[in-house]
Protein backbone atom coordinates (compact mmCIF):
# COMPACT_ATOMS: atom_id res chain seq x y z
CA UNK A 1 0.00 0.00 0.00
CA UNK A 2 1.41 3.82 -0.87
CA UNK A 3 1.19 6.52 1.12
CA UNK A 4 2.39 9.65 1.74
CA UNK A 5 5.30 10.41 4.45
CA UNK A 6 6.09 13.92 5.70
CA UNK A 7 9.09 13.69 7.30
CA UNK A 8 10.28 16.67 9.98
CA UNK A 9 14.15 17.30 10.60
CA UNK A 10 15.90 20.54 10.87
CA UNK A 11 18.93 18.33 9.71
CA UNK A 12 19.03 17.84 5.89
CA UNK A 13 21.78 14.55 6.66
CA UNK A 14 18.47 13.28 8.41
CA UNK A 15 16.00 14.11 6.04
CA UNK A 16 17.88 12.75 3.02
CA UNK A 17 18.46 9.44 5.50
CA UNK A 18 14.24 8.67 5.90
CA UNK A 19 13.44 9.82 2.56
CA UNK A 20 15.87 7.09 1.15
CA UNK A 21 14.46 4.38 3.51
CA UNK A 22 10.60 5.34 3.45
CA UNK A 23 11.51 5.90 -0.98
CA UNK A 24 12.76 2.41 -1.17
CA UNK A 25 9.44 0.90 0.67
CA UNK A 26 7.53 2.81 -2.14
CA UNK A 27 6.78 5.23 0.31
CA UNK A 28 5.93 9.11 -1.20
CA UNK A 29 7.69 11.36 1.01
CA UNK A 30 7.61 15.21 1.90
CA UNK A 31 10.12 17.07 3.40
CA UNK A 32 9.98 19.96 5.90
CA UNK A 33 13.07 21.45 8.16
CA UNK A 34 10.49 23.59 10.79
CA UNK A 35 7.94 22.83 12.71
CA UNK A 36 5.78 25.85 11.16
CA UNK A 37 6.22 24.77 7.78
CA UNK A 38 5.58 21.10 8.80
CA UNK A 39 1.69 22.50 10.02
CA UNK A 40 1.63 24.59 6.84
CA UNK A 41 2.71 22.08 4.80
CA UNK A 42 0.70 18.91 6.40
CA UNK A 43 -2.77 21.08 6.54
CA UNK A 44 -1.85 21.66 2.55
CA UNK A 45 -1.11 18.01 1.54
CA UNK A 46 -2.95 16.06 3.94
CA UNK A 47 0.06 13.06 4.15
CA UNK A 48 -0.64 9.83 5.44
CA UNK A 49 1.83 9.79 8.40
CA UNK A 50 4.00 12.52 9.90
CA UNK A 51 7.79 11.66 10.99
CA UNK A 52 8.46 14.95 13.46
CA UNK A 53 11.42 15.62 15.20
CA UNK A 54 12.12 17.20 18.63
CA UNK A 55 14.79 19.28 18.58
CA UNK A 56 14.50 22.34 15.60
CA UNK A 57 16.24 25.23 15.84
CA UNK A 58 14.25 28.92 16.01
CA UNK A 59 10.37 28.72 15.80
CA UNK A 60 8.64 25.67 17.42
CA UNK A 61 9.76 22.34 18.27
CA UNK A 62 8.09 18.97 17.75
CA UNK A 63 5.85 18.75 21.03
CA UNK A 64 4.51 22.25 19.51
CA UNK A 65 3.74 21.28 16.04
CA UNK A 66 2.70 18.33 17.22
CA UNK A 67 -0.07 19.86 19.34
CA UNK A 68 -0.84 22.15 16.47
CA UNK A 69 -1.43 19.78 14.55
CA UNK A 70 -3.64 17.60 16.80
CA UNK A 71 -5.80 21.13 17.26
CA UNK A 72 -6.53 22.23 13.69
CA UNK A 73 -9.58 20.24 12.53
CA UNK A 74 -7.56 19.54 8.97
CA UNK A 75 -4.58 17.79 10.26
CA UNK A 76 -5.81 16.21 13.66
CA UNK A 77 -6.66 12.73 12.43
CA UNK A 78 -2.89 12.13 10.89
CA UNK A 79 -1.08 10.03 13.12
CA UNK A 80 2.00 11.46 14.12
CA UNK A 81 5.37 9.56 14.87
CA UNK A 82 7.55 11.71 17.46
CA UNK A 83 11.20 10.62 16.39
CA UNK A 84 14.07 11.91 18.37
CA UNK A 85 17.72 11.25 20.59
CA UNK A 86 15.95 13.04 23.42
CA UNK A 87 15.63 9.17 25.19
CA UNK A 88 14.50 10.07 28.23
CA UNK A 89 11.00 9.04 30.34
CA UNK A 90 10.03 12.73 30.45
CA UNK A 91 10.03 13.23 26.28
CA UNK A 92 8.53 10.34 25.50
CA UNK A 93 5.24 10.71 28.14
CA UNK A 94 5.35 14.84 26.65
CA UNK A 95 5.61 13.69 22.85
CA UNK A 96 2.47 10.75 23.45
CA UNK A 97 0.59 13.12 25.82
CA UNK A 98 0.93 16.17 23.08
CA UNK A 99 -0.80 13.67 21.21
CA UNK A 100 1.31 11.95 19.27
CA UNK A 101 0.74 8.07 18.05
CA UNK A 102 4.22 7.28 18.72
CA UNK A 103 7.43 8.20 20.14
CA UNK A 104 10.34 6.81 18.61
CA UNK A 105 14.05 7.14 19.39
CA UNK A 106 17.53 7.77 17.18
CA UNK A 107 18.67 6.07 15.50
CA UNK A 108 15.51 4.81 14.28
CA UNK A 109 15.63 0.94 14.26
CA UNK A 110 14.53 0.54 10.49
CA UNK A 111 12.23 -2.78 11.01
CA UNK A 112 10.11 -0.74 14.10
CA UNK A 113 9.87 2.01 11.70
CA UNK A 114 7.99 0.10 8.98
CA UNK A 115 6.05 -1.84 10.99
CA UNK A 116 4.49 0.74 12.85
CA UNK A 117 4.26 3.17 9.50
CA UNK A 118 2.74 0.55 7.73
CA UNK A 119 -0.33 -0.05 11.01
CA UNK A 120 -0.88 3.83 11.30
CA UNK A 121 -0.93 4.13 7.35
CA UNK A 122 -3.55 1.45 7.49
CA UNK A 123 -5.65 2.84 9.87
CA UNK A 124 -5.30 6.42 8.08
CA UNK A 125 -6.66 4.74 5.11
CA UNK A 126 -9.82 3.37 6.76
CA UNK A 127 -10.52 7.15 8.21
CA UNK A 128 -9.91 8.80 5.08
CA UNK A 129 -12.44 5.67 3.24
CA UNK A 130 -15.16 7.02 5.82
CA UNK A 131 -14.59 10.65 5.62
CA UNK A 132 -14.89 10.33 1.95
CA UNK A 133 -17.81 8.66 2.11
CA UNK A 134 -19.05 11.10 4.54
CA UNK A 135 -18.11 13.97 2.28
CA UNK A 136 -20.08 12.60 -0.17
CA UNK A 137 -23.17 11.79 1.65
CA UNK A 138 -22.67 15.74 2.30
CA UNK A 139 -23.29 16.52 -0.89
CA UNK A 140 -26.06 14.50 -1.65
CA UNK A 141 -27.89 15.95 1.13
CA UNK A 142 -28.00 12.30 3.38
CA UNK A 143 -26.27 14.04 6.00
CA UNK A 144 -27.57 17.28 7.39
CA UNK A 145 -24.61 19.53 8.33
CA UNK A 146 -26.15 19.84 12.47
CA UNK A 147 -27.40 15.75 12.86
CA UNK A 148 -24.99 15.43 15.38
CA UNK A 149 -21.86 17.33 17.21
CA UNK A 150 -18.85 17.44 15.45
CA UNK A 151 -17.46 14.12 15.99
CA UNK A 152 -14.08 15.39 16.56
CA UNK A 153 -15.53 17.17 19.32
CA UNK A 154 -17.61 14.70 20.98
CA UNK A 155 -14.64 12.08 20.83
CA UNK A 156 -12.77 14.59 23.52
CA UNK A 157 -14.83 12.67 26.16
CA UNK A 158 -12.12 10.04 26.72
CA UNK A 159 -13.87 7.83 29.71
CA UNK A 160 -14.21 4.41 28.36
CA UNK A 161 -14.45 0.42 28.82
CA UNK A 162 -10.68 -0.67 29.16
CA UNK A 163 -10.29 -4.97 29.07
CA UNK A 164 -7.25 -6.31 29.91
CA UNK A 165 -5.85 -9.90 28.67
CA UNK A 166 -2.91 -10.75 31.14
CA UNK A 167 -2.13 -13.32 33.35
CA UNK A 168 0.48 -11.34 35.40
CA UNK A 169 -1.21 -9.98 38.50
CA UNK A 170 1.56 -7.30 39.26
CA UNK A 171 1.23 -5.71 36.02
CA UNK A 172 -3.11 -6.01 35.94
CA UNK A 173 -2.78 -4.30 39.02
CA UNK A 174 -0.39 -1.40 37.86
CA UNK A 175 -2.42 -1.45 34.58
CA UNK A 176 -5.60 -0.85 37.18
CA UNK A 177 -3.74 2.27 38.90
CA UNK A 178 -3.17 3.47 35.73
CA UNK A 179 -6.30 3.41 33.98
CA UNK A 180 -8.41 3.39 36.35
CA UNK A 181 -8.78 7.14 37.46
CA UNK A 182 -10.28 7.91 33.89
CA UNK A 183 -11.36 4.75 32.56
CA UNK A 184 -13.82 1.69 33.79
CA UNK A 185 -10.92 -1.17 34.02
CA UNK A 186 -11.93 -5.14 33.62
CA UNK A 187 -9.72 -8.25 33.50
CA UNK A 188 -11.21 -10.78 30.97
CA UNK A 189 -12.50 -13.91 33.11
CA UNK A 190 -13.94 -11.57 36.00
CA UNK A 191 -16.90 -10.83 36.88
CA UNK A 192 -17.47 -7.53 36.00
CA UNK A 193 -15.69 -7.97 32.10
CA UNK A 194 -19.18 -7.70 30.69
CA UNK A 195 -19.37 -4.21 29.42
CA UNK A 196 -18.34 -3.68 25.86
CA UNK A 197 -14.78 -2.82 25.58
CA UNK A 198 -13.27 0.84 23.65
CA UNK A 199 -9.73 -0.64 24.60
CA UNK A 200 -8.20 -4.03 25.23
CA UNK A 201 -4.93 -4.57 26.59
CA UNK A 202 -3.29 -7.81 25.57
CA UNK A 203 -0.30 -8.75 27.03
CA UNK A 204 2.09 -11.01 24.73
CA UNK A 205 4.10 -12.21 27.33
CA UNK A 206 1.89 -14.25 29.02
CA UNK A 207 2.37 -17.33 30.22
CA UNK A 208 -0.99 -19.01 30.31
CA UNK A 209 -2.10 -18.25 26.51
CA UNK A 210 -1.15 -16.80 23.59
CA UNK A 211 -1.67 -13.39 23.34
CA UNK A 212 -1.33 -13.17 19.64
CA UNK A 213 -4.27 -15.26 19.06
CA UNK A 214 -5.85 -13.32 21.22
CA UNK A 215 -5.11 -9.98 18.75
CA UNK A 216 -5.63 -12.64 15.74
CA UNK A 217 -8.98 -13.23 16.70
CA UNK A 218 -10.02 -9.86 17.81
CA UNK A 219 -8.99 -8.48 14.27
CA UNK A 220 -11.06 -11.38 12.42
CA UNK A 221 -14.30 -11.10 14.70
CA UNK A 222 -16.95 -9.10 13.83
CA UNK A 223 -17.84 -7.44 16.66
CA UNK A 224 -14.25 -6.91 17.86
CA UNK A 225 -12.37 -5.60 14.55
CA UNK A 226 -12.57 -2.58 15.02
CA UNK A 227 -11.31 -2.59 19.22
CA UNK A 228 -8.56 -0.96 19.45
CA UNK A 229 -5.53 -3.42 20.75
CA UNK A 230 -2.74 -2.13 22.71
CA UNK A 231 -0.27 -4.91 23.05
CA UNK A 232 2.37 -5.29 26.35
CA UNK A 233 5.46 -6.78 25.07
CA UNK A 234 9.07 -7.35 26.88
CA UNK A 235 11.38 -4.66 26.20
CA UNK A 236 14.09 -5.21 22.96
CA UNK A 237 12.02 -7.61 22.22
CA UNK A 238 11.53 -5.94 18.56
CA UNK A 239 10.25 -9.43 16.61
CA UNK A 240 7.09 -9.56 18.93
CA UNK A 241 6.32 -6.12 18.69
CA UNK A 242 6.16 -6.52 14.97
CA UNK A 243 4.67 -9.19 15.06
CA UNK A 244 1.38 -7.86 17.29
CA UNK A 245 1.56 -5.02 15.03
CA UNK A 246 1.17 -7.00 11.82
CA UNK A 247 -1.62 -8.73 13.44
CA UNK A 248 -3.45 -5.89 14.11
CA UNK A 249 -2.13 -4.38 17.14
CA UNK A 250 -2.84 -0.51 16.93
CA UNK A 251 -0.07 0.00 19.88
CA UNK A 252 2.57 -1.08 21.59
CA UNK A 253 3.83 -0.75 25.35
CA UNK A 254 7.04 -2.02 26.68
CA UNK A 255 7.44 -3.60 30.29
CA UNK A 256 7.38 -2.55 33.09
CA UNK A 257 4.42 -0.21 32.20
CA UNK A 258 4.97 3.51 33.00
CA UNK A 259 1.58 4.73 34.23
CA UNK A 260 1.80 8.16 32.36
CA UNK A 261 2.34 6.37 28.93
CA UNK A 262 -0.19 3.47 29.53
CA UNK A 263 -2.69 7.15 30.16
CA UNK A 264 -1.50 9.10 26.91
CA UNK A 265 -1.78 5.74 24.79
CA UNK A 266 -4.95 4.83 26.21
CA UNK A 267 -6.83 8.38 25.48
CA UNK A 268 -4.66 8.43 22.03
CA UNK A 269 -6.51 4.79 21.18
CA UNK A 270 -9.57 6.02 22.49
CA UNK A 271 -9.91 9.10 21.12
CA UNK A 272 -9.47 7.66 17.49
CA UNK A 273 -11.59 4.49 17.82
CA UNK A 274 -14.35 7.41 19.29
CA UNK A 275 -13.99 9.43 16.12
CA UNK A 276 -14.22 5.85 13.47
CA UNK A 277 -17.23 5.15 15.58
CA UNK A 278 -18.73 8.62 15.16
CA UNK A 279 -18.05 8.89 11.29
CA UNK A 280 -19.18 5.17 11.04
CA UNK A 281 -22.92 5.85 12.92
CA UNK A 282 -23.21 9.23 10.83
CA UNK A 283 -22.56 6.91 7.74
CA UNK A 284 -25.46 4.30 8.95
CA UNK A 285 -27.60 6.76 9.43
CA UNK A 286 -27.39 8.65 6.68
CA UNK A 287 -27.18 4.99 4.41
CA UNK A 288 -30.96 4.85 6.27
CA UNK A 289 -32.43 8.39 5.55
CA UNK A 290 -30.98 7.81 1.62
CA UNK A 291 -33.63 4.88 1.59
CA UNK A 292 -36.48 5.58 4.14
CA UNK A 293 -39.36 7.55 3.61
CA UNK A 294 -39.54 10.46 6.10
CA UNK A 295 -43.13 10.76 6.53
CA UNK A 296 -44.34 7.11 7.14
CA UNK A 297 -40.56 4.84 7.74
CA UNK A 298 -41.57 2.83 4.63
CA UNK A 299 -38.78 2.45 2.23
CA UNK A 300 -38.93 5.57 -0.45
CA UNK A 301 -38.66 5.22 -4.29
CA UNK A 302 -34.97 5.26 -4.81
CA UNK A 303 -35.37 1.91 -2.81
CA UNK A 304 -37.69 0.25 -4.57
CA UNK A 305 -35.85 1.15 -7.83
CA UNK A 306 -32.71 -0.21 -6.54
CA UNK A 307 -34.80 -3.57 -5.55
CA UNK A 308 -37.24 -3.86 -8.75
CA UNK A 309 -34.63 -4.74 -11.25
CA UNK A 310 -32.49 -7.59 -9.75
CA UNK A 311 -35.88 -9.08 -8.71
CA UNK A 312 -37.08 -9.06 -12.42
CA UNK A 313 -34.25 -9.88 -13.77
CA UNK A 314 -34.21 -12.61 -11.60
CA UNK A 315 -37.51 -13.94 -12.08
CA UNK A 316 -36.78 -13.74 -15.86
CA UNK A 317 -34.25 -16.10 -15.16
CA UNK A 318 -35.60 -18.72 -14.25
CA UNK A 319 -36.01 -17.72 -10.41
CA UNK A 320 -38.39 -17.11 -8.07
CA UNK A 321 -41.68 -15.41 -9.30
CA UNK A 322 -42.01 -11.82 -7.82
CA UNK A 323 -45.26 -9.55 -7.64
CA UNK A 324 -45.62 -6.29 -6.76
CA UNK A 325 -48.70 -4.09 -5.50
CA UNK A 326 -49.55 -0.83 -6.46
CA UNK A 327 -51.64 0.99 -3.62
CA UNK A 328 -53.53 4.34 -3.85
CA UNK A 329 -55.58 5.75 -1.16
CA UNK A 330 -59.02 6.56 -2.93
CA UNK A 331 -60.52 10.37 -2.83
CA UNK A 332 -57.15 11.60 -0.96
CA UNK A 333 -57.22 14.93 -2.77
CA UNK A 334 -60.65 15.83 -1.20
CA UNK A 335 -59.36 14.61 2.77
CA UNK A 336 -55.83 17.24 1.97
CA UNK A 337 -58.70 19.92 0.30
CA UNK A 338 -61.09 19.68 2.89
CA UNK A 339 -58.79 18.62 6.47
CA UNK A 340 -55.68 19.92 5.44
CA UNK A 341 -52.58 18.61 4.77
CA UNK A 342 -51.47 17.87 8.06
CA UNK A 343 -54.62 15.89 8.64
CA UNK A 344 -53.79 14.06 5.32
CA UNK A 345 -50.04 13.21 6.50
CA UNK A 346 -51.64 11.81 9.70
CA UNK A 347 -54.07 9.40 7.09
CA UNK A 348 -50.88 8.45 5.38
CA UNK A 349 -49.54 7.71 8.68
CA UNK A 350 -52.29 5.37 9.50
CA UNK A 351 -52.51 3.98 6.10
CA UNK A 352 -48.91 2.65 6.98
CA UNK A 353 -49.47 1.29 10.46
CA UNK A 354 -51.90 -1.05 8.94
CA UNK A 355 -50.35 -1.82 5.54
CA UNK A 356 -47.12 -2.74 7.86
CA UNK A 357 -49.28 -4.81 9.89
CA UNK A 358 -50.25 -6.78 7.07
CA UNK A 359 -47.46 -7.49 4.98
CA UNK A 360 -44.68 -10.26 5.24
CA UNK A 361 -41.00 -9.45 6.84
CA UNK A 362 -39.98 -10.55 3.26
CA UNK A 363 -42.23 -7.86 1.28
CA UNK A 364 -40.36 -4.39 0.83
CA UNK A 365 -43.36 -1.69 1.77
CA UNK A 366 -42.33 1.48 -0.03
CA UNK A 367 -44.09 4.75 -0.70
CA UNK A 368 -43.65 6.18 -4.38
CA UNK A 369 -44.50 9.48 -3.34
CA UNK A 370 -47.63 11.25 -2.50
CA UNK A 371 -50.48 8.69 -1.38
CA UNK A 372 -48.86 5.97 -3.56
CA UNK A 373 -47.40 2.87 -2.41
CA UNK A 374 -46.10 -0.04 -3.93
CA UNK A 375 -44.82 -3.44 -2.15
CA UNK A 376 -42.56 -5.66 -3.45
CA UNK A 377 -43.34 -9.10 -2.83
CA UNK A 378 -40.35 -11.80 -3.71
CA UNK A 379 -40.99 -15.63 -4.30
CA UNK A 380 -44.82 -14.59 -4.64
CA UNK A 381 -47.35 -16.01 -7.56
CA UNK A 382 -50.19 -13.33 -8.50
CA UNK A 383 -52.68 -15.60 -6.88
CA UNK A 384 -50.93 -14.99 -3.42
CA UNK A 385 -50.11 -11.37 -4.50
CA UNK A 386 -54.03 -10.37 -5.35
CA UNK A 387 -54.79 -12.73 -1.97
CA UNK A 388 -52.83 -10.08 0.14
CA UNK A 389 -53.88 -7.58 -1.60
CA UNK A 390 -57.81 -8.27 -0.78
CA UNK A 391 -56.96 -8.78 2.78
CA UNK A 392 -55.06 -5.73 2.98
CA UNK A 393 -57.83 -3.50 0.96
CA UNK A 394 -60.25 -4.98 4.05
CA UNK A 395 -58.14 -3.93 7.00
CA UNK A 396 -58.23 -0.42 5.31
CA UNK A 397 -62.10 -0.04 4.87
CA UNK A 398 -63.05 -2.23 7.63
CA UNK A 399 -62.76 0.68 10.50
CA UNK A 400 -62.60 4.09 9.81
CA UNK A 401 -59.18 5.62 10.77
CA UNK A 402 -59.48 7.11 14.30
CA UNK A 403 -55.91 9.33 15.08
CA UNK A 404 -55.15 12.39 17.00
CA UNK A 405 -55.09 15.50 14.34
CA UNK A 406 -58.15 13.80 12.55
CA UNK A 407 -61.39 16.33 13.64
CA UNK A 408 -63.49 13.10 12.91
CA UNK A 409 -63.42 9.08 12.59
CA UNK A 410 -62.24 9.25 8.79
CA UNK A 411 -63.73 6.26 6.01
CA UNK A 412 -60.89 5.29 3.99
CA UNK A 413 -60.49 3.06 1.12
CA UNK A 414 -57.80 1.87 -1.21
CA UNK A 415 -57.69 0.90 -4.75
CA UNK A 416 -54.63 -1.79 -5.76
CA UNK A 417 -53.38 -3.27 -8.74
CA UNK A 418 -51.62 -6.50 -8.68
CA UNK A 419 -48.76 -7.51 -11.30
CA UNK A 420 -46.56 -10.69 -11.44
CA UNK A 421 -43.64 -11.00 -13.78
CA UNK A 422 -43.58 -13.16 -16.53
CA UNK A 423 -40.97 -14.32 -18.72
CA UNK A 424 -40.54 -11.18 -20.59
CA UNK A 425 -40.93 -8.21 -18.26
CA UNK A 426 -38.64 -6.02 -17.10
CA UNK A 427 -39.22 -3.67 -14.10
CA UNK A 428 -40.62 -1.21 -16.44
CA UNK A 429 -43.49 -3.58 -18.01
CA UNK A 430 -44.47 -4.99 -15.29
CA UNK A 431 -44.64 -1.53 -13.15
CA UNK A 432 -46.79 -0.27 -16.37
CA UNK A 433 -49.20 -3.48 -16.04
CA UNK A 434 -49.53 -3.02 -12.13
CA UNK A 435 -50.72 0.88 -13.01
CA UNK A 436 -53.43 0.14 -15.18
CA UNK A 437 -54.23 -2.68 -12.86
CA UNK A 438 -54.93 0.35 -10.64
CA UNK A 439 -56.26 2.01 -13.34
CA UNK A 440 -58.95 -0.61 -13.64
CA UNK A 441 -59.80 -0.93 -10.22
CA UNK A 442 -60.47 2.69 -10.09
CA UNK A 443 -62.09 3.20 -12.87
CA UNK A 444 -64.52 -0.03 -12.00
CA UNK A 445 -65.72 2.14 -8.35
CA UNK A 446 -62.56 2.21 -6.27
CA UNK A 447 -62.16 -0.07 -3.11
CA UNK A 448 -61.15 -2.88 -4.82
CA UNK A 449 -58.13 -5.04 -6.04
CA UNK A 450 -57.20 -5.85 -9.41
CA UNK A 451 -54.62 -8.19 -10.99
CA UNK A 452 -52.83 -8.12 -14.33
CA UNK A 453 -51.12 -11.22 -15.71
CA UNK A 454 -51.59 -12.18 -12.00
CA UNK A 455 -51.34 -16.00 -12.81
CA UNK A 456 -49.10 -16.70 -15.86
CA UNK A 457 -45.82 -17.36 -13.61
CA UNK A 458 -48.26 -19.11 -11.07
MG1 LIG B 1 16.60 18.11 15.25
Amino acid sequence: MSARILVVDDLEANRRLLEAKLTAEYYDVLLASRGEEAVQLAKRERPDLILLDVMMPGGIDGFEACRRLKAQPETRHIPVVICTTLDDRESKVRGLQAGAEEFLTKPIDDVHLMARAKSLVGLKVVIDELRAREANGRKLGVIGEDLRPDPVEQHRLVAGNVLVVDDNATQIKRIRSALGAEHRVAVLGDEDAKAAPDLVVVSVTARSFDGFRVIARMRSGEPTRHLPILAVVDPDDRARAVRALELGAHDIIVRPIDEEEIVARARTLMRRKRYMDALRHRLDQSLELAITDQLTGLYNRRFFEAQIAPLVQRAQCGGDPVSVMLIDLDHFKRINDTLGHDAGDVVLREFTVRLASNVRPSDFACRQGGEEFVVIMPRTTGDIACLAAERLRRSICAAPFHAPGLPAPLDVTVSIGVACASADDTAETLMKRADEALYEAKRAGRNRVMGKGASQAA
